[in-house]
């Protein structure tokens, strides 16, 4: 198979990027690959909004920059945060021309006010923001005759040329699973795009679905390219204690800003202790915070004290939460909701520039899985979706001109090697996966988690090495699963965590050795 751009990932940041490169030109060929369903991912389940100035009278630029700024401990790329806040507003219109709406209040754009933010400036869609975005984009998506989408196919490896004596240090695609066909197919293409999201499944506790395994990071790091700020994690201070069909539920960060407390066991409200900003504090202070509380007690939870926030409200503001907590038998708002911290968001993945190129040249990484420099040390509550959108409108500009330039003919791409290692199966069961990934996710959360020690890191170090010989000896034995791909993925980029981690001798944002406490 051949494309001219290749494109992994089918969240805000792929989709996006490929709807601006068909509008751009009509001609080029795009094939969009999704690892599970299309709408499966980090974008749908976001839920507070997206950050943009647009109120112009209360809020400014330079607002939101020194918002953003601040929650990054000052270690953003200040070049960066200032051309994604100021190229917010466009990138917002454009959405909503795909389709996509927002709550609104007087035929303006009703916003709200988050987590380090000194205005309101989040735009919404009631509390399922990421879940109309998502559905937008698809519906938008299947105007264009010249876009593809394969679902249930897995990326495993990028096609580079490292091994070759005619080296460009390029990339020419990837090696794919067809779930569907057993097989793993070669798609070459003149530019490939990861978009393959987060690793919050790196953690026993995250508000990512399984899916987001850091896969599009491995894949990378075995194609050799630079992987930066990897051991900035963010944990969201509020997840629901319960767990929803399986998965960690995530209580938005607007709910704090419409009034809500945090309380602890014995009742008392204690972010005062913890920040003057309390409950609105930038998310690694909250978070922090309830996790000493959590330390204090015997519950292992805090409560959320709801009881400001009227029925009316939560209806038309937060119905997902609403009914939510109701089939848990928790009733809004008298009773109060319990929370706890969980992994949620990676500030740092695969370097790239201005224009989301990577060094390997051909191959851009957008949204998630990238690190632009806007969030340094820590993201400022909804400025991801922004960054997807600002970087991925900026590849497609820049990938449109790529295009443009001499580069080999279909006889050189017909003539890649095909995938020379073993081959897939979706029926065979290794047992031993499943006990090395929970291993996995026990030793990152216990070690390389909200708080971290200098001697936890070392463990942790061992003990990944100890998981990643046993990853590796069942990947020379084994046809490729899915969960062994997965698995080799998480493992790698644990142990570059925990690798960068060991350097880092200051503790910034989301990063916290109590070591240098
Ligand atoms: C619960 C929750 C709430 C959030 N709320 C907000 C919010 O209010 N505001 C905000 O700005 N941000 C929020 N975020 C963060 C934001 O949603 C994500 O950072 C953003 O959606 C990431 O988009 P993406 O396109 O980069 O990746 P994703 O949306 O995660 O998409 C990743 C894509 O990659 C594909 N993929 C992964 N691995 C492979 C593979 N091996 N092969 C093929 N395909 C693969 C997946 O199938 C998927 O299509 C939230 C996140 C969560 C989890």
């Amino acid at each position: 198979m051949f494309a001219d751009v290749l494109i992994i990932g089918t969240g805000i940041s792929g989709l996006s990027f490929a709807i601006k490169l068909a509008q751009c030109n009509p001609e080029i060929s795009l094939v969009l690959i999704s690892k599970d369903q299309v709408s499966e991912g980090n974008t749908k389940y976001a839920q507070g909004g997206i950050a943009v100035v647009s109120d112009f009278e209360k809020d400014s630029y330079e607002k939101h920059i020194q918002d953003t700024q601040t929650a990054g401990a000052g270690t953003c790329n200040p070049k960066v945060v200032k051309f994604v806040v100021e190229e917010g507003k466009d990138r917002l219109k454009e959405l909503i021309t795909w389709g996509t709406q927002f709550d609104t209040q007087k035929e303006n754009l009703h916003l709200v006010k988050e987590g380090g933010h000194s205005e309101k400036r989040v735009v919404h869609y009631k509390d399922h923001t990421g879940l109309h975005i998502q559905e937008a984009l698809m519906n938008k998506i299947k105007s264009f005759k010249n876009i593809q989408i394969l679902e249930n196919h897995t990326l495993v490896d990028l096609i580079t040329d490292h091994h070759s004596k005619e080296k460009q240090n390029r990339c020419y695609g990837a090696y794919v699973i067809s779930k569907k066909e057993e097989s793993i197919l070669k798609i070459s293409a003149k530019i490939t795009a990861l978009c393959t999201g987060g690793a919050g499944s790196l953690y026993a506790h995250s508000t990512n679905p399984s899916i987001a395994t850091g896969d599009g990071l491995g894949a990378a790091y075995r194609a050799k390219v630079h992987m930066d700020k990897l051991p900035y994690v963010q944990f969201h201070p509020t997840a629901l204690y319960h767990k929803v069909n399986g998965n960690t539920f995530l209580i938005t960060e607007a709910v704090r800003g419409a009034g809500a407390k945090l309380k602890n066991s014995s009742g008392a409200l204690f972010m005062n202790e913890y920040d003057s900003r309390k409950e609105l504090a930038p998310r690694d202070i909250v978070a922090r915070a309830i996790q000493k509380e959590i330390q204090k007690q015997p519950e292992k939870y805090v409560a959320l004290d709801c009881s400001e926030i009227s029925v009316e409200n939560w209806k038309k503001h937060f119905p997902n939460i609403y009914d939510t907590c109701a089939t848990l038998d928790i009733h809004l708002p008298q009773d109060p909701i319990p929370v706890v911290p969980a992994a949620h968001y990676f500030c740092g993945g695969i370097q790239v520039n201005s224009n989301s190129e990577s060094k390997l040249k051909g191959l851009y990484a957008i949204g998630e899985c990238s690190s632009t420099g806007l969030h340094g040390a820590n993201r400022l509550a909804s400025n991801s979706l922004l960054e997807a959108l600002v970087f991925s409108h900026r590849a497609a500009l820049n990938v449109i001109n790529a295009l443009q330039e001499k580069l080999p003919d279909s006889s050189f791409y017909k003539a890649l090697p095909e995938w020379k290692g073993d081959t897939y199966s979706n029926s065979v069961e290794i047992k031993e996966i499943r006990q090395l990934r929970l291993r996995l996710q026990e030793v990152m959360t216990n070690q390389v988690g909200i708080f971290k020690t200098t001697n936890g890191l070392k463990e942790a170090d061992i003990e990944m090495y100890e998981i990643y010989k046993k990853v590796q000896k069942i990947y020379n034995q084994h046809k490729l699963t899915n969960g062994l791909c997965e698995l080799r993925n998480m493992v790698s980029i644990a142990h570059l965590i925990i690798q960068q981690a060991q350097s880092i001798t200051e503790n910034k944002g989301v990063f916290y050795n109590q070591d240098y406490a």
